[in-house]
């Protein structure tokens, strides 16, 4: 699942793995339980979290590649906010590689800039401030959109419409995922 802050990633990730009975893995969240756990990785990512920018690869794939293992176990997983970046991206058909995955299709909720920042600031999180949200949606601009043509030159984009009612996003998205 790619989108912008904001772009319904978590609760279309967690739609389509309820449908498809597979695992909602989420790096966001990951994250957060590793700052919840008050190690000093935490405390590390929490630092990056609160300014809005992205952490580490080396954090981030520490945590998240004992996650996807359990998760591709239990036969598959939806990744919504990994990858986040090109070089993310090549680890994370590295690593699906050596779990015997192939990648079906990468989503990208496409939602306009006005409507992320209504929703980010009727959310409330703690990294939901609004110069913390600017900062996020320059990342995601500079940063994570280039993954949306590099998916398209591989053939598996499957761009919607994600300014829609939660149930017409799921149906689009589940019409356009190639068939098993
Ligand atoms: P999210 O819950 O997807 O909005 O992510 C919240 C925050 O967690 C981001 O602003 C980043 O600080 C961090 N984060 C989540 N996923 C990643 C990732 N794949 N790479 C680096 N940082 C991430």
């Amino acid at each position: 699942m790619i989108a912008a802050p904001g772009g319904g990633k978590g609760t279309q990730g967690q739609r389509l793995a309820a449908k498809f009975g597979i695992q909602h893995v989420s790096s966001g969240e990951v994250l957060r339980a590793e700052v919840g756990a008050g190690t000093p990785s935490g405390r590390e990512i929490a630092a990056y979290q609160q300014r809005g920018d992205l952490v580490p690869d080396r954090i981030v794939f520490d945590l998240l590649t004992p996650v996807v293992a359990a998760a591709a176990a239990r036969g598959g997983y939806i990744l919504d906010g990994f990858p986040r970046t090109l070089p993310q991206a090549i680890t994370a058909a590295d690593l699906g590689r050596r779990l015997d995955l192939t990648l079906d299709a990468a989503v990208y909720l496409n939602v306009p800039e006005p409507v992320l920042m209504q929703r980010l600031l009727a959310r409330a999180r703690a990294d939901d401030t609004d110069d913390v949200i600017r900062h996020r949606l320059e990342v995601f601009t500079e940063t994570t959109s280039p993954l949306i043509d590099y998916y398209r030159g591989r053939g598996i984009l499957v761009e919607v419409d994600g300014d829609q009612p939660p149930e017409s996003i799921t149906a689009d998205i589940q019409a356009r995922l190639p068939d098993h």
